[in-house]
């Protein structure tokens, strides 16, 4: 089988991919953006709110906002609910993903749905098998791994996520209009949380924690808990109409550059370890990614990637950092519940407090 030549590989047409397929296409590279899913955004797993400053730094159509958040509202038993001002907005993380797509291939990106990037082989050439369709090679000058937290293109290079938290969600009626979302914290889920974010007339209910062990009881389980203690209070009502389940990262900060790999969003651990919240580092890290690749090849200098790690470190290095830390702190002390909470999430000031290590 005979290589077909390309600047930049970018594997995943996720916020990520697409964001790195629309900067690098954008500057002159050519592209190709492969996407394993038949069309990009579906199935969507994910609660679908974006902070307002992200939505400020992208052309969104119309249809892809559904309202607007003002605030967070923290729910912890026995405390005074905890009012955070967080000016965002639920999306529709489908119509959302595919404009994002959409942008990188009028920016002159190639786009392949329904292909998967099946293998690298060690003279450099990776292995795209398309559905029902005979498999084909192509030689890229630089890969960007941008396919989601169990990533294929993280394997290539020896750099995978090692904790993954998984998530589970609902979408039903919301019984009366919010512009907030809520955040609950409960011992059930265990060192993770449960969210009641509306979108509209519906709400996205759901948890992330981790892994349940033996006697404990299941995520799943511990999410229809969650759900009827939502409807008791009169927030919820009627049958799910769409149920999906996905993986967090929560992962330290490291490298992800090796050769001419570069790994973004998911794929690269960039998830904040704590809220769970990707979407705005993927796309921020994205495209820094794309015009790094970019100038990595206009200059036929895979050196130049390293500028990338350093490039997301500067912005996101810390705020990561902080969160992991944060992390390992609430699985180790999940047992005292009371005082680990406030410590560990975002709304209270011990989170921000460097005494509290
Ligand atoms: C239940 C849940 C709720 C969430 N809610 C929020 C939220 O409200 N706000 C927020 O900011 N974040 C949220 N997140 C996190 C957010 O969804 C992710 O951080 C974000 O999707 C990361 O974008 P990405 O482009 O890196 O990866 P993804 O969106 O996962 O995209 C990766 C893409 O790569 C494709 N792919 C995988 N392997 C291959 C392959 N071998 N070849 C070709 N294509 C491949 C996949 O099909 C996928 O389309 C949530 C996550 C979950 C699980």
């Amino acid at each position: 089988m005979r290589a077909s030549d390309c600047d930049i590989l970018v594997v995943g047409a996720g916020p990520a991919g697409s964001s790195a397929a629309f900067a690098a296409a954008r500057k002159g590279a050519n592209v190709l953006l492969v996407e394993r899913r038949q069309q990009v955004g579906v199935p969507v797993q994910c609660a679908e709110y974006i902070p307002a400053v992200l939505k400020g730094q992208l052309e969104l159509k119309g249809d892809c906002v559904v309202q607007k958040i003002g605030s967070m509202h923290t729910l912890i038993p026995g405390q005074p609910v905890k009012k955070t001002v967080a000016p965002g907005f639920i999306i529709r993380r489908d119509v959302f993903d595919q404009d994002l797509a959409s942008a990188a291939r009028k920016a002159g990106a190639k786009i392949r749905c329904a292909t998967k990037a099946a293998a690298l082989l060690p003279n450099g050439n990776v292995i795209l098998s398309p559905k029902n369709r005979p498999a084909f090679v192509v030689h890229p000058k630089v890969i960007i791994g941008a396919d989601g937290p169990r990533s294929t293109v993280g394997r290539w290079a020896g750099s995978v996520n090692r904790h993954l938290l998984p998530a589970v969600q609902i979408t039903l009626l919301l019984k009366a209009p919010m512009t907030h979302t809520e955040i609950y914290f409960d011992r059930e889920i265990t060192a993770g949380y449960g969210w009641l974010f509306p979108k509209g007339k519906m709400a996205n209910v759901g948890i992330g924690m981790v892994r349940p062990s033996g006697g404990q009881p299941s995520i799943r389980k511990v999410l229809d808990n969650f759900i009827q203690r939502l409807k008791l209070d009169g927030k919820i009502d009627g049958a799910p109409v769409t149920l999906t389940a996905g993986w967090i990262p929560a992962e330290p900060v490291r490298n992800t550059v090796t050769g001419n790999i570069l790994l973004v969003g998911d794929a690269a651990g960039h998830t904040h370890p704590i809220t769970g919240a990707g979407i705005f580092t993927a796309v921020t890290c994205g495209r820094m990614a794309g015009k790094c690749a970019f100038a990595a090849v206009a200059a036929n200098d895979v050196a130049i990637l390293k500028d990338y790690d350093h490039g997301w470190q500067d912005l996101f290095g810390d705020t990561q950092a902080r969160a992991h830390l944060r992390r390992k702190q609430m699985e180790a002390g999940w047992s005292r519940f009371d005082k680990i909470v406030k410590q560990c999430w975002v709304a209270y000031r011990e989170y921000y407090d460097e005494s509290v290590y």
